[in-house]
């Protein structure tokens, strides 16, 4: 049996993507804020439904700068049920993460818990829309208001979603979207900001390129993180067939909710009202019902040729590069999850035979069967 992959990049055709990239060799303009970055951030704000647009040469750097370019201190609540990026960027900016606890049905923070963690040192909330599910923003953003807290939503998984008809990234202060290879759209590696404030989007500018205003001016301390050309031709590309690719997802997703709702020892996620969803995940969760624990049953899939991928183990208050800050059993439900979930493969061009096969092969598992 053919190795069926947890993801797999998308890619335009090839002579689509040669061509766009020819005029480079006249121009040789290969990177900073050149024509196709221009081109890339006026296409995705529409895309997405966004006021203001800036892209990074990554998501992490984005996050990290946006951060940075917040001004923020002190102490900063966000989820551990993420992806290392997140917490990472919060101490690289020499701030304080305290963790709030997850809801388990959605996997984002868990609104009712976020009040009793505000100190006087807080001075911002990081949520993430995790699988692209979206998190209380009216919760969180009622409890920003509140505080006079900035909101920075890490979106990285959240492309093209839309809430109340809204593009997703119009929520909070700022969001951060990934386009990593792995990413429902890719610019290879890349990133973007969203936000609305002007005088931030011009300090957040001169920071993703060290910091400098003008010729004889550098009043930021910044990093370097441009989108060059060839990413942006890379997004421009994939922008192109973006709704083919959404569709591919949603018939995927839509198999394995049919096959998957009738195995009881495991759960799936339900929809969320008023959210067009991006497909860009299909976590499922252990039970104890189920025959074999998580790890077992990744092993057996493993050995099926199957891959599925343990996304988020271990929670971010556990990795060993924070050893004894921080304690995961204050967010037992995140810790619960982490130690249940499996996320399942899921990517365009998977086909609905291979859905069939991973949910056969799941559902003799769950009962104890090999
Ligand atoms: C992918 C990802 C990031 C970082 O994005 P990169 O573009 O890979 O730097 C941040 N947060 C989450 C939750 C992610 O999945």
């Amino acid at each position: 049996m053919d190795k069926i992959m947890v993801t797999r990049s998308s890619m335009p055709p090839y002579e689509e993507y040669i061509e766009a990239i020819k005029p480079l060799w006249l121009s040789r303009w290969l990177t900073n804020m050149g024509v196709y970055h221009q081109d890339l951030e006026k296409r995705l704000k529409e895309f997405l439904q966004v006021s203001q647009l800036s892209l990074f040469t990554n998501g992490h750097l984005a996050l990290e700068l946006a951060l940075q370019a917040l001004k923020l201190e002190g102490e900063v609540i966000t989820t551990p049920f993420t992806f290392a990026s997140t917490t990472h960027a919060i101490v690289r900016n020499g701030l304080k993460p305290v963790f709030c606890d997850i809801n388990p049905d959605t996997y984002t923070m868990d609104v009712s818990k976020l009040e009793s963690l505000i100190t006087e040192k807080t001075s911002a909330i990081v949520p993430v829309h995790v699988y692209g599910n979206v998190c209380d923003v009216e919760g969180i953003g009622e409890i920003a208001r509140k505080y006079k807290l900035k909101v920075i939503y890490d979106a990285a998984h959240a492309f093209g979603v839309r809430y109340q008809g809204k593009g997703i990234g119009e929520y909070g202060d700022v969001s951060m979207f990934s386009f990593h290879a792995t990413k429902v759209f890719n610019t290879i590696e890349g990133g973007a900001i969203c936000y609305r404030d002007e005088t931030f989007g011009k300090y957040l500018y001169q920071l993703k390129n060290f910091g400098i205003r003008d010729e004889e001016t550098v009043d930021g301390i910044g990093s370097n993180a441009k989108m060059n050309e060839f990413q942006a031709i890379m997004g421009l590309c994939n922008l192109n067939h973006i709704e083919e690719e959404l569709l591919k997802r949603k018939r995927i997703v839509e198999r394995y909710r049919e096959r998957l709702t009738q195995v009881s020892e495991i759960k799936i996620s339900k929809r969320q009202e008023n959210v067009q969803e991006n497909y860009a995940y299909f976590p499922i969760s252990i039970k104890d019902e189920c025959k074999y624990d998580r790890d077992q049953i990744y092993r057996k899939m493993h050995e099926n040729n199957i891959f599925t991928r343990k996304y988020f183990y271990p929670l971010t208050n556990e990795f060993q590069c924070y050893h004894g800050q921080f304690n995961s059993n204050r967010t037992p439900a995140a810790l619960q999850a982490s130690r249940r979930i499996l996320t399942l493969p899921l990517y365009a061009d998977l086909e609905i035979k291979d859905v069939d096969r991973i949910c056969d092969i799941l559902a003799v598992l769950v009962r104890g069967g090999d």
